[in-house]
């Protein structure tokens, strides 16, 4: 697979490029970026060994412990892309408007037999993540785990942990559509950044 930067032309996209860097967050983030690309779908990164990795979700994170949203592995991001808002040129990779649904603090709330934290860099390695995300929409526990057999091995699967912030009624997808950062839509975001052209 191409990496990050292998996949983009700095000159003709806003987004970020990455820049190796020993800087990272004292404490680790979460980023879910709502895409609307070819397909529309839902980047969940988190912030783990010193870059976002990241997955694209089809249909977002649900709120419904039993729900399990398909998350298919894409590149390493850099942390920076946290922080983009805006629209990725059409004929570009991943041409689209690119808005950020959620985003806050994390940490790793997997224990081993002893009840002492898993790292979230070991938690990833052994494909079995849990992580409590601190977000504006999203908060609580959230399970990702990489599927080792069958056809679907290789991908993973998103789903709230059965905590206290567990809701099967709440739709966030749907309902909370707006940037958590600038409180527009994608329609607004793409509006806006035409107009600065
Ligand atoms: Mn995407």
């Amino acid at each position: 697979m191409k990496n990050y930067n292998e996949k983009r032309n700095f000159k003709k996209t806003g987004e970020p490029e990455d820049i190796p860097s020993k800087k990272k967050n004292k404490e680790p983030i979460f980023v879910i970026q709502k895409h609307d690309a070819t397909n529309l779908h839902y980047d969940f990164r988190l912030e783990i060994d010193n870059t976002l990795k990241s997955w694209s979700v089809p249909k977002g994170p649900s709120t419904d412990p039993s729900v399990k949203r398909m998350a298919i592995p894409t590149e390493d991001h850099p942390i920076a892309y946290a922080d983009f808002e805006g629209v990725i040129p059409q004929g570009e990779y991943g041409g689209g408007t690119v808005m950020i649904w959620d985003k806050g603090k994390i940490e790793s709330n997997k224990k081993d037999e002893d009840g002492k934290i898993i790292s979230l860099e070991d938690s990833f390695k052994a494909g079995s993540i849990e992580v409590i995300l601190h977000g504006k929409k999203l908060q609580g526990g959230f399970n990702l785990v990489e599927m080792k057999g069958g056809n679907m091995k290789g991908n993973w699967l998103l789903m709230k942990q059965d905590d206290a912030e567990a809701d099967a009624r709440r739709n966030p997808v749907s309902t909370q559509n707006k940037s958590v950062v600038s409180g527009r839509t994608l329609k607004q975001i793409e509006k806006e950044e035409k107009n600065k052209e």
